[in-house]
């Protein structure tokens, strides 16, 4: 028996996985099994209900009718509620990020109500966000310089109850007027990242097994993870 056994629910592939967000789920799988720590992934479609016992819910980004449609059946099933109150990890992307908000702007611009679980409020911006994004982590989460991928037109405002997850480098990110991007609260984590954003930041991938489990985890050779970053803020900041 290990009580490190980690549960993985990934949320609603049909409506919410754009650009390979579902690879957040497998490395967070491999770099738990590198450490003996077994998973066990659910992938739940969006007429499932969310059990509450999950250690780790992943949501990825969604064209805006899904995520309208993500948000509602959320709202609705309460599970993904329930398991934050019990302190899980939730770690989303761009439309599943919005949606964890208190509001987001829906394919009119029209406010759309969201799951009120994370301190942020998001509207629709005048320009698409497209592009490669870098970002600073705030220094409290211990995870290096962070790349990833960015296409939303969604701009995100944050609240006194969640923080910044990191400063803009090169991109756009909340498109706040503060060079913010992302934002967190507690164990409940959002950013406009994807690339995948686990694939491209094994330090934040870290971090979720870290909260999740409770512990430091030892380091992993990340040498070719590494290569893929240097590419890639090369690329941008250079
Ligand atoms: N529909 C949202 C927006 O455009 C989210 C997009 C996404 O998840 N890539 O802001």
């Amino acid at each position: 028996m290990s009580s490190d056994r980690i549960k993985i629910v990934w949320i609603y592939p049909d409506l919410l996985s754009t650009y390979g967000d579902q690879g957040n789920t497998i490395v967070l799988e491999r770099r738990a099994a590198l450490r003996g720590i077994p998973t066990e992934t659910v992938s739940l479609r969006s007429d499932e209900h969310v059990p509450a016992d999950g250690d780790i819910y992943l949501l990825g980004g969604g064209e805006d009718r899904p995520q309208i449609l993500a948000a509602q059946r959320l709202r609705g099933d309460g599970g993904l509620a329930r398991a934050v109150q019990s302190g899980a990890v939730v770690f989303a992307v761009c439309a599943g990020y919005q949606l964890l908000g208190h509001e987001f702007g829906g394919e009119e611009g029209q406010p759309v109500p969201g799951l009120g679980l994370l301190d942020i409020r998001s509207g629709r911006g005048e320009q698409r966000a497209v592009g490669e994004i870098v970002g600073d982590v705030a220094g409290e989460l211990n995870v290096p310089r962070i790349t990833g991928f960015e296409n939303h037109q969604g701009v995100t405002q944050i609240g006194p109850n969640a923080r910044p997850f990191a400063k803009v480098l090169h991109g756009v990110g909340n498109g706040d007027g503060n060079g913010f991007e992302g934002a967190y609260s507690g164990r409940v984590l959002g950013t406009y990242m994807h690339g995948p954003a686990l694939v491209r930041n094994p330090g934040l991938a870290d971090l979720l097994l870290r909260w999740a489990v409770g512990r430091d985890i030892p380091p992993l050779d990340d040498s070719w993870a590494g290569r893929l970053r240097e590419e890639r803020l090369q690329a941008v900041m250079s």
